[in-house]
């Protein structure tokens, strides 16, 4: 996480993760997480392996350390955040549009729970979430979706977070591509 957050966890829950079709999308959803700023990735009701390696490798070349937790129940997780003093903030095109609440969510420095879904996303999460937040009224993407509230959450400083223990690292270029060891000279 960007070490100038106020942040001492945000993390993502993603729900309803189907292994036969979904392995890349709920990959994404995680490298948006890590690369955006959240400190924790949280999968619902199933493990998968080729998912977890994926976020795994990601974070062994390119740094950084993030909470991995899979198979969990997403509704105990939620009682169990909000009772520890958390916030959860589902992300919902039937939400309060974020506009409207992002700063009411930046200012508070209770550690916040992301949930995105992938089918239909069941009542209790409507229901136990602190906000229900549209990223935008119309149907897109929970990768999308994550991606525009952590960047609005924490006002583009993402882009600044330095990830500790990379092993490579990407030198911008006008053309082509550079990626240097680190210990190379830069
Ligand atoms: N019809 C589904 C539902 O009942 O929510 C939408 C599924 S959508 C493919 C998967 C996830 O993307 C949603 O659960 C939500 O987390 C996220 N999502 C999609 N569009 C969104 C929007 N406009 N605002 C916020 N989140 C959105």
């Amino acid at each position: 996480m960007d070490p100038g957050s106020a942040y001492s966890k945000v993390y993502v829950l993603r729900l309803g993760h189907r292994p036969a079709r979904d392995k890349r999308i709920t990959t994404h959803v995680g490298l948006v997480a890590r690369a955006f700023g959240a400190n924790g990735f949280i999968l619902e009701g199933v493990c998968d392996e080729v998912v977890f390696e994926s976020l795994r490798k990601t974070l062994r070349m390119w740094g950084g350390s993030m909470v991995l937790e899979c198979g969990v129940n997403g509704e105990e997780y939620v009682r169990e955040w909000r009772s520890s003093g958390g916030e959860v903030i589902h992300l919902t095109m039937y939400g309060l549009n974020m506009e409207d609440v992002i700063d009411a969510i930046r200012v508070s420095t209770r550690p916040k729970l992301i949930v995105v879904g992938a089918g239909k996303v069941e009542g209790f999460y409507y229901e136990a979430s602190d906000y229900n937040v549209a990223v935008g009224n119309q149907p897109h993407s929970e990768v999308s979706a994550l991606a525009v509230f952590l960047d609005r959450l924490f006002r583009g400083r993402w882009t600044n977070i330095i990830f500790e223990g990379a092993r490579l690292k990407i030198i911008p270029q006008s053309r082509g591509k550079m990626v240097v060891n680190i210990g190379d000279r830069i």
